[in-house]
C-alpha cells in the first residue's frame, strides 16, 4: 500500500484556538494530512510515540471518511457527547496503545 504522506505545521492559529478551547497547553489538530500544532514543536511531537500515534489515528481517520466526511462526523459528534467520548477520539486514544497505527505513515 502506498504510504501517507503526511506534514507538520507548528505555531498554527487552528491548533492555538483548539488549545484554547480544551485549556490545554499543547495540542495537534489534524485536518487531512497536515498536522496543526501549538506549543510544541516538530521535536516534542515527533519524540512522543503515543502522541504520534494519535494523531495517525486521525490520519487514517481522514482517509477512510474522506475531509468532509471526517469533519461532519466529528462536528455532529462533538455536539452530541463533547471531545473526550466523541468516538473518533476514542478510537484515537485506543491507538496510542497500537505499535502498527504508525505503519504506512510517513511524515515529511
Ligand atoms: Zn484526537
Amino acid at each position: 500500500m502506498k504510504n501517507i504522506r503526511c506534514r507538520i505545521q507548528e505555531n498554527s492559529w487552528l491548533a492555538r484556538v483548539a488549545a484554547r478551547s480544551l485549556r490545554v497547553q499543547s495540542v495537534a489538530v489534524v485536518v487531512g494530512r497536515t498536522i496543526y500544532l501549538h506549543g510544541a514543536s516538530r521535536e516534542r511531537f515527533l519524540s512522543d510515540i503515543s502522541w504520534m500515534r494519535h494523531e495517525a489515528c486521525h490520519i487514517k481517520q481522514y482517509q477512510q471518511y474522506g475531509k468532509i466526511g471526517f469533519l461532519w462526523r466529528y462536528l455532529a459528534e462533538y455536539l452530541q457527547k463533547g471531545y473526550y467520548n466523541n468516538s473518533l477520539e476514542a478510537a484515537a486514544r485506543a491507538a496510542e496503545e497500537d505499535s502498527e497505527i504508525l505503519d504506512g505513515i510517513e511524515i515529511i
